[in-house]
């Protein structure tokens, strides 16, 4: 199935790139995906997953945790301060920390909960004016800032832009993380997952190589 040919494609990957087998983290992207594919992945072994939307998440996963052990989900869509709270409940890591504000108010929730989501900061490597994440001038303050809140930063997150060459992003992201101490690199998806792999990633985020194309119309990142 398609989850098991990824999973072959990314310890190929860790293989090719001499890192050991293992080191990458799979987060089958489940965003806007009908439950019974989502199901299926469960039932053959997948744990980790990401979600776009909080909304979404909170209809769907509950109900999901309750059938299967050990699930975890990482929120990787952009973060409404708004909704910050509930996040923090859901979600076991956020990867789209990319503003004072929002890193504020997290670390706010934290300190009340006594515990907090691992925290990736997302970077727009692209400098795209559209796109969320922090300028890469940026992230090295914004690192600092972050740690000086408590919050536990584990490493940065990119979405490169569309139509480039996604591997010189992945290259600057893991020389960004390398220079502020940060071991994780969330970057890769399902058309670029093997070159973020030979960059260093540790945690791609898949979706539609694992559960076919998302719906039309459904909004995609
Ligand atoms: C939707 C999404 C993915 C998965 O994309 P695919 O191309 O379907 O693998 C990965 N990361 C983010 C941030 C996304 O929004």
């Amino acid at each position: 199935m398609a989850l098991s040919d990824s999973l072959e494609r990314i310890r190929a990957a860790e293989r090719l790139a001499g890192r050991p087998a293992g080191s990458v983290t799979l987060i089958a992207v489940s965003k806007v995906q009908p439950v019974d594919r989502v199901v299926a992945a469960l039932e053959a072994g997948q744990r980790i997953f990401g979600e776009n939307y909080v909304q979404e998440a909170q209809g769907k996963w509950p109900g999901l945790r309750a059938r299967f052990a050990d699930v975890s989900v990482h929120m990787i869509g952009p973060l409404q301060t708004n909704k910050a709270k509930p996040a923090v409940e859901l979600f076991a890591a956020i990867h789209t920390v990319d503003r004072p504000s929002l890193a504020e108010k997290l670390a706010r929730l934290a300190e009340a909960r006594g515990a907090c989501p691992d925290i990736f900061i997302q970077v727009n490597t692209g400098a795209e004016p559209q796109k969320a994440g922090l300028l890469p001038e940026a992230v090295d303050g914004f690192v600092a800032d972050c740690r000086a809140l408590a919050l536990p930063v584990v490493g940065l997150m990119c979405i490169p832009p569309e139509g480039d060459d996604s591997r010189p992003h992945f290259r600057m992201l893991a020389g960004m993380a390398r220079r502020n101490g940060l071991a994780g690199l969330s970057m890769g998806m399902s058309g670029d997952f093997e070159a973020a792999i030979a960059e260093g990633a540790t945690h791609v985020r898949i979706g539609s190589a694992i559960f076919g194309a998302r719906m039309p119309g459904q909004r995609g990142a």
